[in-house]
């Protein structure tokens, strides 16, 4: 009886998960300089988004460092900015930036790391992008964040 209901309950989770949005996504930093993807869709029916972010270079984090910064789309500017002048060890962000959503830590060729979203905290009415923050980068390493109902 037991082993039924369960088995009946396995179904119904991977039914449900073969109709839900995709609430996670990998996205790929090189030593080109450059993401492998110009827009991220969230889906505002995930409850926590995830990005993967992979350095799929051999360059080290001081060199061609690459991280993930999540804000609304004006104030992607001020942020790289300030990022500069916090240095690699503070991951070029300044610190307690209240205008940054969510980042990852900066990392270098072969690593990989994520961060978490809540899709729920979005509106779609804005625009929000994603970034990188390292010294440069920012002019071809950002994207549109793109928040779906
Ligand atoms: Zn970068």
């Amino acid at each position: 009886m037991f082993r039924k209901l369960l088995a009946a309950s396995v179904l119904s989770i991977m039914a449900a998960g073969a109709m839900a949005a995709e609430c996670e996504v990998v996205l790929e930093g090189n030593d080109q300089m450059k993401y492998n993807l110009d827009k991220i869709e969230m889906s505002k029916s995930c409850e926590t988004f995830t990005i993967h972010l992979k350095h799929v270079g051999k360059m080290a984090k001081n060199v061609m460092g690459h991280n993930v910064v999540i804000s609304k789309a004006e104030d992607l500017q001020a942020i790289a900015t300030d990022g500069i002048m916090a240095g690699v060890d503070a991951d070029y962000l300044k610190a307690d930036d209240e205008r940054v959503i969510a980042n990852t830590h900066m990392i270098g060729g072969g690593e990989e790391t994520s961060l978490e979203l809540k899709p729920a905290d979005f509106d779609p009415a804005n625009k929000y992008k994603f970034f990188c923050t390292f010294p440069g980068h920012v002019a071809l390493m950002q994207g549109d964040l793109i928040v779906t109902e």
